[in-house]
């Protein structure tokens, strides 16, 4: 049975609200799009629906006690929740390098989750007024 769905476009800023007719899993029309990467976005979203992933693991004698992490690609939406579960049961080691990869092949989607930024060990005189 076809039926209509709205999606709002997340491919740039503009935020082009999809009209896509739908059966099943199969796109039949879209509607709305400015651009080709409308109905990709659509299609993508409709087939296997996928977000990148930002989030923070801890740094263990850091100079800060996270480190921002990110998915190198887009992970499937279904996953998202059991892949922030298996970064809170990370716990690196400062120093930590930009592009570390923090978890490699994550619940077996084929991408890895790295480092954002770099993480030096924690000075001598934070030591001292954290005694
Ligand atoms: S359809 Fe094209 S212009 Fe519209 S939000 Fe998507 S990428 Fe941007």
């Amino acid at each position: 049975m076809e039926e209509l769905k709205k999606l709002i476009c997340i491919s740039c800023p503009q935020g082009c609200t999809l009209e896509v007719t739908v059966e099943g899993k199969t796109v039949l029309k879209v509607d709305g799009e400015s651009c080709k990467q409308g109905i990709e976005y659509a299609e993508q979203e409709i087939t296997d629906p996928r977000r990148m992933i930002a989030s923070t693991v801890q740094v263990k004698n850091g100079y800060h006690p996270l480190v921002p992490v990110y998915t190198k690609m887009p992970i499937p939406k279904n996953t998202i929740k059991n892949v922030l579960k298996e970064l809170r049961k990370v716990e690196l080691t400062a120093p930590v390098a930009l592009g570390t990869v923090v978890i490699k092949n994550v619940l077996g989607t084929g991408i890895d989750v790295i480092t954002s930024r770099d993480m030096p060990t924690r000075t001598a005189e934070q030591d001292h007024f954290l005694k």
